[in-house]
């Protein structure tokens, strides 16, 4: 769709962008000219002069358009990490009676360790409670305070329904959270039809915003006022430049701030998010399926030893196709050497994301080809594929 627009080196089919989009190349101009014209020569300045301090919620904006949230409810800095924690100790707050945190077995182990610091370090008695991805409709309770999912898991691409588990959650008087990680530029979703009340999320993924992109909060709306935030840095008060000795919240989402933003991150993310520009989701969400459909028909028919691990319902998927394999490390690392990139999960997931901005059909059809060569004829069965590197 937009496929001129990235730098994707000759010859190689990326098929990792749910992990690392691929550089924009307006934004390597951009990031240039950032650095020279606003860095270089305005200095201080460039907080007022180039609007770098209105940065993480303008820019925001921006992502909130992809994901149903309304100007002003979205703000961007920090990490996913950071935002989990953020999010779960304000989500807490809100329903300070209960004491259990619902969550999956199949959630990124990032965000359940943010989740265990907290509560090691509030100290209140809380309990995060795991259960299999297909059981947490019939998990919620009324002993729920919290439910805190990422909607897309991050190995097998199943896809929790936000709206049914949203609405039962709140039925219940649970507070929920969505970890849009794997969502946002992926699929198509409605963060104020939910109803949830937060969600947050990275822009290095399908928004392309590159190694080390700010992450992403919402709020809704009208409980953002409520939020005493539990990262209260000087970024998130009121009146920042008062430097006032006590801390008071700043209006709405500002307060999800905490401290200076990452200005060079975020001209690369907002140059990034101008490719988005004209492109609906649904046409992005349909060509998704069209390009996995076929991945997992050509695989099944060619490459018979390898067994799929993400849901066959197209539409119980996110965008990206998992296959496991035992010796899967060892496969990844034969088609990469080939120039087709995927990766590995742990313990046996191959994992391939369908990005249409720039992957076609064209590129399905040859990854497939190079697996199912390398599946046949074993090149991957050689100790040089099987030598675990840092990041998998
Ligand atoms: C990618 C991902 C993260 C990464 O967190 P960072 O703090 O940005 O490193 C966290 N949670 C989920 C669900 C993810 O998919």
């Amino acid at each position: 769709m937009k496929k001129d627009q990235f730098t994707i080196p000759k010859g190689m089919i990326y098929l990792d962008g749910n992990s690392l989009g691929p550089l924009p190349k307006a934004a390597a101009d951009r990031v240039v000219d950032m650095m020279h014209n606003e860095w270089g020569k305005l200095l201080i300045k460039g907080w007022n002069q180039a609007g770098w301090m209105a940065q993480p919620v303008a820019i925001a904006d921006r992502v909130g358009a992809l994901i149903g949230a309304p100007p002003g409810s979205t703000v961007l800095g920090d990490t996913l990490s950071i935002k989990v924690y953020q999010a779960l100790a304000a989500a807490l707050n809100l329903n300070p009676a209960r004491k259990v945190i619902l969550s999956d077995k199949g959630n990124f182990p990032t965000d359940l360790y943010m989740a265990n610091g907290l509560l090691h370090s509030i100290d209140r008695g809380h309990e995060l409670r795991l259960v299999e991805p297909a059981d947490v409709s019939e998990a919620i309770n009324e002993d729920v305070a919290v439910l805190m999912l990422t909607q897309v898991d991050y190995r097998t691409g199943r896809m929790h329904d936000m709206n049914a588990l949203t609405k039962k959650a709140q039925d219940a008087g649970a507070v929920v959270i969505w970890d849009l990680a794997h969502s946002a530029g992926a699929v198509p979703v409605d963060m104020a039809g939910s109803g949830a009340e937060f969600a947050i999320g990275c822009t290095y993924k399908y928004l392309n915003g590159g190694p080390g992109a700010p992450a992403f909060i919402y709020v809704r709306p009208d409980i953002a006022e409520q939020i005493q935030p539990a990262l209260s840095g000087w970024l998130g008060h009121d009146a920042p430049f008062e430097f006032d000795l006590d801390y008071r919240p700043g209006a709405g989402i500002e307060r999800m701030r905490v401290g200076t933003p990452p200005v060079i991150q975020l001209a690369a993310l907002d140059t990034a998010l101008d490719i988005w520009d004209g492109v609906a989701m649904a046409d992005v969400r349909a060509r998704s399926i069209e390009l996995s459909e076929l991945f997992i028909a050509e695989v099944e028919k060619r490459c018979p030893q390898l067994s799929l691990a993400s849901p066959r319902d197209a539409q119980a998927r996110g965008s990206q196709v998992s296959f496991g394999f035992d010796d899967g490390y060892a496969v990844i690392q034969a088609l990469i050497a080939r120039d087709v990139v995927g990766d590995f999960r742990a313990p046996n997931i191959m994992r391939f994301g369908f990005t249409p901005l720039y992957i076609d059909v064209d590129d399905v059809l040859r990854a497939v080809e190079i697996l199912e060569d390398i599946m046949t004829n074993r090149t991957w069965d050689t100790p040089a594929f099987k030598q675990k590197a840092a990041v998998t």
